[in-house]
């Protein structure tokens, strides 16, 4: 007898954040049942609890901008289809530059978008005035916005798919840490848990920033690392600022959420991996109150509500690891989504349970571990991985 249901399952999805969850949902609707979510901590515990709410078009990749536009349509949906309200609010992203190489940065993210049929605009630093007049532009020599980019609640996001993955017939097993992935005759065949081992023919990795220990626990290591970013939330103010903001040099970003509360972050160098556990440190809250006091004047008198961080799980080349392991049959990959899982959730759970059933997807040698496997590692591709 163990904690579980039953002793036998399907598949067995490690990590229910978004997109544990939301592979969780597509599968169970595929009648690919019977499925177990297994997360040592709570629902909204990892980063899709943690995250700034940004869900954004413009990358430097047509395969992001792709799965990024395609992500905006299911956000838009999303209250349709699982009657929860997650506030997505399409207020734009304005992307800010300060020197020549900024400039072709967001110049050469422009084409990548615009291919893809995506409008989005160059402004001269007197443009930006008129988006948003409460931006000190000193400095700033030109941005690019997409007016269909936006933000969402992240928590009614989780909850939504929680509750769509339970009445979909999905076992939830919070809680519950995987300590062994078990392997017969050459293939996955289950988990050790602190509840009990239970058996499974497929097992997804959706243990975002904590893959990296997943995969090495299967017996199939990867390069994906966790790096921890912090964030933090304002005392409300009234509603000025409708685009979430960027500033490439430091990688500032922040947005007003619908409450009034400034969210935004910068990275801070934190030692790669996830020992560290998750605070907030002193050099952050400095760093971050000097750069957006600068930026955004009217934010220099506001109190600090709540400051937190989480883990960012990075690949090589920024793009995310999906699929089944050439050296484990029947174990997927489902991670690798560093800064940017939320906005990229939909599209990319439904290509992980399109893989799981066997179905092909666009592009599966790009986002597959094998690029990972040979002499050498992919350059880096997908380069605007923050906020
Ligand atoms: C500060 C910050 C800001 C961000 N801002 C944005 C943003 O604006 N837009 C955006 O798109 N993305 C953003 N992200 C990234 C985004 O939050 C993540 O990419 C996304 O949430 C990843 O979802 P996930 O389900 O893969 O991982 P998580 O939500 O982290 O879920 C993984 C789960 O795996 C569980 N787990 C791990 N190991 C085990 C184990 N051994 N046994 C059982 N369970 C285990 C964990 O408990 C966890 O719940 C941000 C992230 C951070 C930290």
């Amino acid at each position: 007898m163990t904690g579980f249901a039953r002793p036998e399952y399907r598949i067995a999805i490690v990590g229910g954040g978004v997109i544990g969850l939301w592979t969780a949902v597509h599968l169970a609707r595929a009648g690919a049942g019977p499925i177990v979510v297994v997360d040592r901590g709570f629902p909204s515990g990892g980063a899709s609890g943690r995250n700034g709410g940004g869900i954004r078009q413009q990358w430097e990749t047509a395969l992001t901008v792709r799965l990024a536009r395609e992500s905006v349509a299911a956000y838009r949906g999303f209250g349709r289809e699982f009657g929860y309200n997650i506030w997505f609010r399409q207020g734009g992203y304005l992307f800010l530059a300060e020197s020549d190489a900024e400039i072709a940065s967001l110049d050469r993210v422009g084409q990548a978008v615009r291919a893809e049929g995506l409008p989005v605009r160059r402004l001269a630093p007197e443009q930006i005035s008129d988006l948003v007049p409460a931006l000190n532009v000193t400095g700033v020599r030109g941005a690019a916005f997409l007016h269909s980019d936006g933000t969402a609640y992240p928590f009614p996001v989780v909850w939504g798919l929680y509750e769509a993955a339970r009445q979909a017939g999905v076992e939830l097993a919070y809680g519950t840490n995987v300590t062994e992935i078990g392997r017969a005759a050459g293939r996955v065949a289950g988990l050790a848990t602190s509840r009990g081992p239970l058996a499974a023919s497929i097992v997804v990795n959706a243990a975002g920033g904590w893959s990296g220990d997943v995969a090495r626990m299967a017996g199939v290591p990867v390069p994906n690392v966790a790096s921890r970013h912090e964030i933090l939330a304002t005392e409300p103010l009234k509603p000025f600022l409708d685009p979430m903001v960027i500033r490439l040099r430091d990688g500032l970003y922040f947005s007003q959420t619908m409450r009034g509360e400034i969210v935004g972050g910068l990275g801070v160098h934190h030692p790669p991996g996830t020992r560290s556990g998750m605070p907030s440190s002193m050099e952050f809250l400095t760093r971050m109150a000097r750069a957006i006091t600068g930026l955004l004047p009217s934010t220099a008198s506001l109190g600090i509500l709540r400051a937190w961080s989480g883990f960012y799980d990075e690949t090589p080349d920024g793009l995310p690891m999906l699929g089944e392991d050439p050296r484990l049959p029947g174990f997927f990959h489902a991670n690798g989504l560093g800064g940017h899982g939320f906005m990229l959730a939909p599209a990319v759970s439904r290509r992980v349970a399109r893989l799981v059933l066997g179905q092909p997807i666009e592009s599966a040698a790009e986002f597959s571990v094998a690029r990972f496997l040979g002499a050498t590692l992919p350059a880096p591709a997908e380069r605007l991985t923050f906020g």
